[in-house]
């Protein structure tokens, strides 16, 4: 038998000047800046188990299972073999292992196991630390952890349906079977507001829902009927929904089994052919006679569900800002072996201008969702803290939403070709970023909402101002953008149409605070002169020479054996 030869010794090449595989990251241990910031916000106590859950997560087997719950998409089975409707959706084993890696590891439910009403100290901060190391391998996943995680304090609100159901989301163990909830070891929620004719505008559903006995309101059964046309997690145990009855929009409960043991009446049409988040099943719904309760008090389902979307909203900014790091990483990688004219990728002068602003952005954005993070920790301390927690998570939502597309392309253009194709994480790092702007408050509707928080609630403006005046002296571009904020704030002319203006202010502002109290100085410093001064464009990859270029790589880095490529 003729001997095969080994693979780097094909015939027409030897591969070179190629980086080796990433292979086993420590997500915890190679990322200084989130360290720091899970002491700062309160969540150095989990420090033990978020080293052990980082270096989980960062196993390249974790990976390899994400690729594989992306690649092989959720499919719908609609009918069982006899042609009975059983509305049930098929995952990849992958699938299932991620979801039970999330659920062991508190990604729904970290905060809520904790003592106190909020979870106590640290304990959302904790939880978002878990949900920024578990994005970076995977994000579809982390759809019906978030919305589990973002309803318990509607639960919390409503003793009934909340006795029934917080026992069951606390569960650590994964249940993915789909038998009514009493019978399992644990449950998520998803959350059904989109339809056909309204999603940002949800006063437009159509759903409506009629008393299924004599009683009515809070509390009470109803039938819902209708449609809901973006339905993700299709799969959860129990959905929150608002549909319409005589008093107005009103929120409900709707499980997938009726009390009595049948099959509740929602009907799942078709899944979504979606641009990334494939491993997630998203779905549209016909609702026929949809057993369900009333939560909260009847026609304030918009106020009751709210509660749930802010939570979800918290979720979306740090998983943006966990698609930025891992990018960044990805870059860092390759740059840190390719060579191209004769030098280093990350030892090239505009590569590594370009490096180290996605270096600025990212941790920007982790510093920013872990501040946010810890105002729900907070939020019960008086009217600062409920106000600072207020806008927090709307100013966090839009910015680091917005600015991971453009981060994910920008890291994915640092790998050249291999970056655009399949077998790197980039397109799906890539192709999931634009998702976080768009569910949960689309860029606009969130800005519209910070206006409408500074508007009606007078302890909002005040309480961010004292949040970024801690960092006042601390750089002279940042007192002079912040007293560039206030005279906007004070100008009430044409606020809708300045509105995103406003809001990209307030938390480039708000970042730049925390780099300027917390960050070495080269960090704080880049980020001051690049997004304070005048002629920043937002693109990547302009900042001005005196930055310390070889300092803020230093502390991106990952990886120790790239560290003798810097100092270039
Ligand atoms: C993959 C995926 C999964 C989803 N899963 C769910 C789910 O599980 N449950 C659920 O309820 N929804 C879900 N959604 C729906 C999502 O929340 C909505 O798409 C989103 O809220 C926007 O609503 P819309 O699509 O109807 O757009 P529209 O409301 O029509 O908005 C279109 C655009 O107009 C802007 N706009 C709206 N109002 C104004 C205004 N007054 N001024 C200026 N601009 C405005 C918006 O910002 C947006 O950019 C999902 C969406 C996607 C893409």
């Amino acid at each position: 038998m003729i001997p095969l030869k080994p693979i780097a010794d094909l015939p027409t090449h030897e591969v070179v000047n190629m980086p080796p595989p990433i292979g086993d990251q420590d997500l915890w241990a190679g990322d200084i800046a989130l360290r720091e910031a899970v002491a700062r916000e309160g969540a150095g106590p989990a420090a033990g188990r978020l080293a052990d859950f980082g270096r989980l997560m960062g196993q390249d087997a974790v990976f390899e299972k994400a690729d594989r719950a992306n690649r092989h998409a959720p499919e719908l089975r609609a009918f069982d073999r006899h042609g009975r409707r059983i509305n049930q959706v098929d995952y990849h084993p992958a699938y299932h292992d991620l979801m039970e890696i999330a659920v062991a590891n508190g990604a729904p439910n970290h905060a809520w196991r904790q003592n106190g009403p909020g979870g106590g100290p640290g304990a959302h901060a904790t939880n978002m630390a878990i949900v920024y190391l578990f994005s970076q391998a995977e994000s579809g996943v982390l759809c019906p952890m978030a919305m589990t995680y973002s309803v318990m304090p509607v639960l919390r609100n409503n003793p009934g349906a909340g006795d029934e159901w917080i026992p069951r989301l606390l569960s650590a163990e994964y249940d993915a079977r789909d038998i009514p909830a009493a019978e399992k070891a644990g449950a998520l929620v998803g959350m059904f507001m989109t339809e056909k004719q309204g999603g940002s505008d949800v006063r437009a559903n159509s759903t409506t829902a009629e008393p299924a006995g004599a009683q009515t309101g809070e509390g009470a059964a109803y039938l819902l009927s209708g449609h809901k046309f973006f339905c993700s997690a299709p799969m959860c145990d129990a959905f929150l929904t608002l549909a319409y009855t005589g008093g107005g929009l009103s929120c409900f409960l709707m499980p997938r089994w009726t009390p009595d043991g049948a099959r509740n009446g929602l009907f799942i049409q078709r899944l979504k052919d979606k641009l990334g988040n494939r491993s997630n099943a998203s779905s549209e719904m016909e609702l026929q006679d949809c057993w369900a309760v009333m939560i909260g008090p009847e026609g304030r389902g918009v106020r009751t569900i709210m509660d749930m979307v802010t939570g979800n909203r918290l979720y979306c900014a740090t998983n943006s800002a966990a698609l930025m790091r891992q990018a960044l990483v990805q870059a860092l990688h390759h740059t840190g072996h390719r060579t191209a004219f004769q030098k280093k990728l990350i030892q090239q002068p505009l590569m590594r201008n370009v490096l180290v602003d996605l270096a600025l952005e990212a941790e920007a954005a982790l510093a920013l969702a872990m501040r946010v993070a810890r105002t729900f920790d907070e939020a019960g301390n008086g009217e600062e803290a409920a106000a600072l927690f207020r806008i927090g998570t709307a100013i966090a939502k839009f910015w680091n939403c917005k600015r991971a597309p453009a981060h994910t392309a920008e890291a994915l253009e640092c790998l050249g070709g291999p970056g655009y194709i399949e077998e790197s994480p980039m397109p799906r790092l890539y192709r999931e970023a634009p998702l976080n702007s768009i569910w949960e408050g689309s860029g606009n509707v969130i800005c519209l909402d910070v206006l409408r928080a500074l508007h009606r609630e007078p302890a909002v403006a005040p309480a961010l101002l004292a949040e970024l005046e801690t960092a006042q002296g601390g750089h002279a571009l940042f007192d002079a953008a912040l007293d560039g904020l206030k005279a906007d704030l004070a100008d009430r002319e044409n606020l809708e149409f300045r509105a995103r203006r406003l809001t990209e202010r307030m938390a480039v502002l708000w970042q730049a605070a925390l780099l300027v109290r917390h960050a070495p100085a080269p960090v704080a410093d880049a980020f001051c002169a690049s997004r304070l001064g005048d002629r920043w464009t937002g693109s990547f990859g302009t900042l001005p020479a005196g930055t310390d270029f070889a300092a803020i790589l230093e502390r991106a880095l990952p990886h120790g054996e790239l560290h003798g490529e810097v100092a270039a």
